[in-house]
């Protein structure tokens, strides 16, 4: 019996219940949604850097575990995850201005642990398959279409967390009504990237452990999509009646 595949499925099936628990259930308590009824709190700042590093230093380890020799296309997809995580794990966090904010422990523990189970499905898979990619996976549907997906949804991603880290001078703490550029009609055109982006992933490699993390992905973020434009429009009685959480809807 196959237990890797086993574990994937039941992992798969947890994300599936994940999003309806946090569409119809509680939302994620971190970030504006952050609460103290969670027990134990850290800074924000912290937590996001303990959170995401799974993803940058046990990539490194699974991935290049007994030094493969890898394919140009494996190297590709290697650093299209570094480069993301890079900024997720180090460059994001300091940007933010959350100053004295904290998030759950607990929230930041479940990141640890959402992050060292994907990351290491994606690195085992691509240690595994350090050759499976060979170059004329590059002319493939697959790669075509899910490398420009990835990287749309990246620049979408890093455009709205620019504006968004912008919106606080120095030390202010409160929120504003994003403008400009895709906030005309998204809600949180950053997520909505992020979603892209591990679409494009998943098509890129037609794997069945980067379709894991999409399932991932979007179970934690689309249900965020819809909490935080539900939170604008409670905030903000002004809030643009044009913008939805998914533009259409
Ligand atoms: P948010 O959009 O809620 O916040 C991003 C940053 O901007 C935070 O520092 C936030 O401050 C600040 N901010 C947001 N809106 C406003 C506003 N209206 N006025 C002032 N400041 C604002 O994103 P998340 O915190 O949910 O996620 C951050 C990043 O992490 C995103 O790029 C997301 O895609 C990614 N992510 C990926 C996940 C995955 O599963 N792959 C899971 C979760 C996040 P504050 O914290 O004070 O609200």
């Amino acid at each position: 019996m196959d237990y890797k595949l086993l574990f994937i499925y039941a992992w798969i099936a947890s994300g599936i219940i994940t999003f309806f628990y946090l569409l119809y259930g509680k939302t994620a308590p971190y970030g504006r949604h952050s609460s103290k009824n969670w027990g134990p709190m850290i800074s924000n700042k912290a937590g996001w850097i303990l959170m995401e590093s799974p993803a940058f230093f046990l990539f490194i380890a699974f991935t290049f575990y007994g030094n493969p020799s890898f394919s140009t296309v494996a190297w590709i997809f290697i650093i299209l995850w570094l480069i993301h995580y890079f900024n997720r794990t180090f460059i994001f966090p300091l940007r933010t201005r959350t100053k004295g904010k904290k998030m759950p422990l607990v929230i930041a523990l479940s990141g640890v642990a959402f992050n060292s189970v994907n990351t290491w499905l994606i690195g085992s898979y691509l240690n595994e398959n350090a050759q499976t990619y060979t170059e004329n996976w590059l002319s493939t549907p697959q790669f075509i279409i899910g490398f420009s997906l990835f990287v749309i949804g990246f620049v979408m991603n890093q455009r709205a967390d620019h504006i968004l880290l912008n919106l606080r001078k120095p030390g202010e703490t409160g929120y504003k009504i994003p403008q400009g550029s895709l906030f005309k009609r998204l809600s949180s055109p950053n997520l909505i990237g992020e979603m892209i982006e591990w679409t494009g992933y998943f098509i890129m490699l037609w794997s069945l452990p980067a379709f894991t993390f999409m399932v991932w992905t979007i179970a934690n973020l689309a249900p965020r999509v819809v909490a935080h434009h539900k939170w604008y429009k409670e905030k903000f009685e002004d809030y643009p009646k044009e913008r939805k959480p998914f533009g259409l809807f």
